[in-house]
């Protein structure tokens, strides 16, 4: 799985949508989408896969209004951080990953470490403590 493989197949399946989601090479939100009017943006140097597969299901969850990206109390970011990450997840198990390479997985997608812990059926550490 190559991270810019993957971003651009999120960026499709966006498009695909019916969104007009640009490139470009600045943007301070790093990615951004209007679900309502269809129109989104990324920063091509700083948005990683999970950024954008986190504004894919704003998109696909039909979420009407903008909120703060790093607002952890709301409820529909959480939503969409989770959904991007089982959604990355289910990719990097298709192309041949595993759970011993999480941390590589966690590299590629830009997910965080947190969520990753959350949806995995067993916790990549747990192995350790075991041994
Ligand atoms: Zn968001």
């Amino acid at each position: 799985m190559n991270r810019q493989d993957l971003i651009d197949e999120l960026v499709e399946s966006i498009r695909s949508l019916g969104v007009d989601f640009r490139a470009v090479e600045h943007l301070d939100a790093i990615a951004v989408i209007n679900p309502t009017k269809n129109v989104g943006a990324y920063d091509t140097y700083r948005a990683t896969p999970k950024v954008i597969a986190h504004e894919y299901f704003h998109k696909l969850d039909g979420h009407k209004r903008r909120r703060f990206e790093n607002d952890v109390r709301c409820s529909q970011e959480r939503d969409c951080n989770e959904q991007a990450t089982e959604f990355l997840w289910e990719i990097f198990i298709r192309e041949g990953g595993s759970i011993e390479y999480s941390q590589l997985f966690l590299e590629i997608s830009g997910c965080d470490d947190y969520w990753l812990q959350r949806i995995l059926p067993i916790n990549p550490y747990s192995s350790l403590a075991m041994g």
